[in-house]
């Protein structure tokens, strides 16, 4: 088994890029509107084209795959359904297949993180226990778009009302709260690996979100004048070098988690992760989001970065790292250890 293979959205290029740099064979799930452009950008060694993302749960689709090892990235966690793919999708999967949900269901997402003991923002079950300012994710909403801040219960009570009035929100049930934290966002890319028995910082990001990042561009008087709300669609990312005092702290928030996972999501995580955090001024970090799979952010270093240059001495992108970590479970007989 010394094929992958991976669905072409997301990082799939690096994926490729860094499947082939470690010598193994590569197996392109693609869209055929997108044939040209991933083989001009990748040239993966075979393409198989389907026509949407659930087309990888079928059975003909799946025979053509049993013998490559599958890269779940960010496309796969859109999938609405993934309890169909933790049981039924039968090649083997990089990673912990089942951390997925975990991901992709927030109140899951808030327990894991609370099972590691560390800093999170407070979460709010009820409206009516709201004592500071908040964000409300709402139901569905991918790359930050649609959520709002409050700025106290009343604020909230307001907001929900218009959005309710406005036929914009269906359930109020559904809604998630949790405590605003003023501060700069970083997010650190992870990987933990079974085979070297550690965890890796390898890179770091922050997301450039229209229009929270442009709010700073415009006169404070100018922003309640023309009634400028800060709202949260990703827009890009943009790479960050931490503060060197900051890395150990981070590598032990990383270590923690992986721990939680053990825990709630045995065998725990495996492969690329990444802890989205706040630092405020107090210079504390809390954590209010996971990635448990690799993060378009990665995309910034397809050539390495800092962090992986000082553990690898050559240039290693998290495609590469986990091609480089199938690669080793193969010449060790470890494939278990690294996939499920
Ligand atoms: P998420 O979808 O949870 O990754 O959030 C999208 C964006 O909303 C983040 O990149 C942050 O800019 C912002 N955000 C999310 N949660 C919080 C929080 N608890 N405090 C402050 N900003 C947040």
């Amino acid at each position: 088994m010394s094929y992958i293979s991976v669905i072409a959205s997301h990082s799939a290029l690096q994926i490729i890029k860094g499947a082939k740099d470690e010598n193994l064979k590569t197996i392109l799930l693609c869209f055929k509107e997108r044939e040209k452009f991933y083989k001009m950008y990748s040239s993966p060694d075979k393409i198989i084209i389907i026509n949407k993302i659930e087309d990888i749960m079928k059975e003909e689709i799946q025979e053509k795959i049993m013998e490559a090892i599958f890269i779940p990235h960010g496309t796969l966690i859109s999938e609405k359904n993934l309890d169909k793919f933790e049981k039924e999708f039968k090649p083997r999967v990089f990673g912990n297949r089942w951390i997925f949900k975990w991901e992709s269901d927030r109140i899951l997402k808030d327990r894991l993180l609370r099972e590691a003991r560390i800093r999170t923002p407070q979460y709010f079950e009820s409206i009516n226990d709201v004592d500071r300012p908040v964000i409300v994710k709402l139901p569905g909403a991918e790359g930050g778009r649609g959520y709002f801040i409050a700025r106290n219960k009343e604020d909230l009570k307001n907001k929900l009302e218009e959005l309710t009035r406005r036929r914009l929100l269906k359930n109020k049930e559904n809604i998630f709260i949790q405590e605003y934290i003023i501060g700069v966002t970083i997010y650190p890319h992870f990987f933990y690996s079974p085979i070297y028995n550690r965890l890796e910082i390898l890179g770091c990001d922050r997301r450039y979100e229209t229009n929270v990042d442009a709010i700073g561009r415009i006169p404070a008087k100018d922003q309640l004048e023309l009634n400028i709300i800060p709202t949260f669609t990703v827009i890009g990312n943009i790479p960050i070098v931490l503060r060197e005092s900051l890395l150990p702290e981070i590598q032990e928030i990383g270590e923690k988690f992986v721990e939680a996972t053990r825990k709630l999501v045995p065998p725990g995580i495996i492969g690329p992760f990444c802890l989205e955090m706040i630092c405020n001024e107090e210079g504390e970090l809390y954590t209010f989001e996971f990635s448990g799979r690799i993060v378009a952010g990665t995309n910034l270093f397809i050539n390495g970065s800092l962090y992986s240059t000082l553990l690898f001495n050559e240039p290693i992108s998290m495609g590469r790292r986990i091609a480089r970590e199938i690669r080793k479970a193969i010449e060790n007989n470890k494939l278990k250890e690294i996939s499920t």
